[in-house]
This record gives structure tokens, C-alpha cells and sequence, in this order.
């Protein structure tokens, strides 16, 4: 019998059953990640919300509308070049954050996402992600505006959308300048050119 290679839909209808934690309890849909299955730069978010875990998709509600808008304007690409993910795949109750049991349930998921599509360049959204990816309970404000080595590539932290739509020009500015970092990185990925990162081999769960 031939081996069944896996692939994205394989581990996505993996996915699309788990109950490997308590989160499977309340949600609608899980959501497991969207976009170019070879993309380069890959968005990673901390759990989907209510409008997410209703369409089955991440980053659709009025984050995601911004998130769309800067993938547009900063990398001169559409959400179709690019994948969307999260750390846990199914709505934690309220909203609230993952709990680290969570998480390690899910981390497999992710972890399949990481070695199937092999982005050159991870950008993390908001506080919650970056954290958990780089092993550190440091702050946004000071992970933001550094690349650290992460899975294939580097990471990029950058604020959560919805703190940009809560704060107004100056969050939304440094999230145009991560953007721009990640669309510089990229390139320096496409043709050739090592990947400079500012952290020396951060402590990576990826890696
Ligand atoms: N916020 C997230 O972190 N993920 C989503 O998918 C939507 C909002």
C-alpha cells in the first residue's frame, strides 16, 4: 500500500474532529489556517474569536479586515499569497487567553503547518503568540521591532490588529514598519541571502 503522504488537507481534516482538549467542547468550527500552502510569510494570531469559530476561518472579523489591508499595503500581496494561522485552533470560552494545556495539545498542528509550508518568515500578532513561539514572558513592546530565529526561518513579532484598531496612528505605525521588515526578510529569502536575525538562537519550541 502506498504511504499516505501528508499534507495540508490531511492534517486539516486531522484537525477538523480533535478532541485532544476542552476547547473542542464549545466550539462551532475549528480553525485550522488559511492560504498559499507554499507561502512564504505565514501570520500567526492567538485563537480564533467569535466570527472566526463561526466561519471556520481566522482573521475574518473587523482585526482581520486590517490585517487584509496591511498584507496589502506593506507586502504588496493578497491574503491568498500568504498563510493565516493560529496557536490554538478552536475559540477559548469568552475569548479568554489559551490555557498552556491547551496550547500543548494543539502544538502539533501548528508545529505540521510550520515543517508542510516551511515559511521563510513567521509574523506573530499581538502579545500572546510571540510569547508562547519565543519561550519568553518578555513584554510586546520590547520583543517588537527585533527578527529572532524561529522553525525555518525568522520571527517577526508585531502588535495584535486589534490594538492598532484600539490605539490608533502610533501601534498602527509600528505594525506598518514589522510589515515592512517582514517584506524586506522575504526578499532577502527569495534570492538567496542568509537570514539576518537580532537574537541569537532565542528559545525556540519550533526549533
Ligand atoms: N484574533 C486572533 O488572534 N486570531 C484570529 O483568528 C482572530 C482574531
Amino acid at each position: 500500500m502506498p504511504a499516505v503522504s501528508v499534507t495540508l488537507e490531511v492534517v486539516a481534516a486531522e484537525a477538523s474532529t480533535c478532541t485532544r482538549c476542552r476547547l473542542a467542547e464549545g466550539r462551532t468550527n475549528v480553525v485550522f489556517g488559511v492560504g498559499d500552502p507554499a507561502a512564504g510569510v505565514m501570520f500567526i494570531g492567538e485563537g480564533p474569536g467569535a466570527e472566526e469559530d463561526r466561519q471556520g476561518l481566522p482573521f475574518v472579523g473587523r482585526s482581520g479586515k486590517l490585517l487584509d489591508q496591511l498584507i496589502v499595503e506593506e507586502l504588496g500581496m493578497t491574503r491568498a499569497q500568504v498563510y493565516i494561522a493560529n496557536v490554538v485552533k478552536c475559540r477559548p470560552p469568552e475569548n479568554r487567553d489559551p490555557k498552556p494545556d491547551e496550547i500543548d495539545a494543539c502544538r502539533p498542528y501548528l508545529t505540521a503547518q510550520l515543517d508542510l509550508i516551511r515559511p521563510a518568515v513567521c509574523v506573530t500578532l499581538g502579545r500572546y503568540a510571540a510569547q508562547w513561539l519565543l519561550n519568553t514572558t518578555e513584554g510586546i513592546t520590547k520583543l517588537r521591532g527585533r527578527a529572532y530565529p524561529f522553525a525555518h526561518g525568522v520571527l517577526i513579532p508585531t502588535l495584535h490588529p486589534a490594538a492598532a484598531l484600539r490605539g490608533g496612528a502610533e501601534p498602527l505605525a509600528q505594525m506598518r514598519a514589522d510589515f515592512v521588515r517582514a517584506k524586506l526578510t522575504l526578499a532577502q529569502a527569495a534570492s538567496g541571502t542568509p537570514l539576518v536575525t537580532d537574537v541569537p538562537g532565542q528559545g525556540d519550541l519550533f526549533s
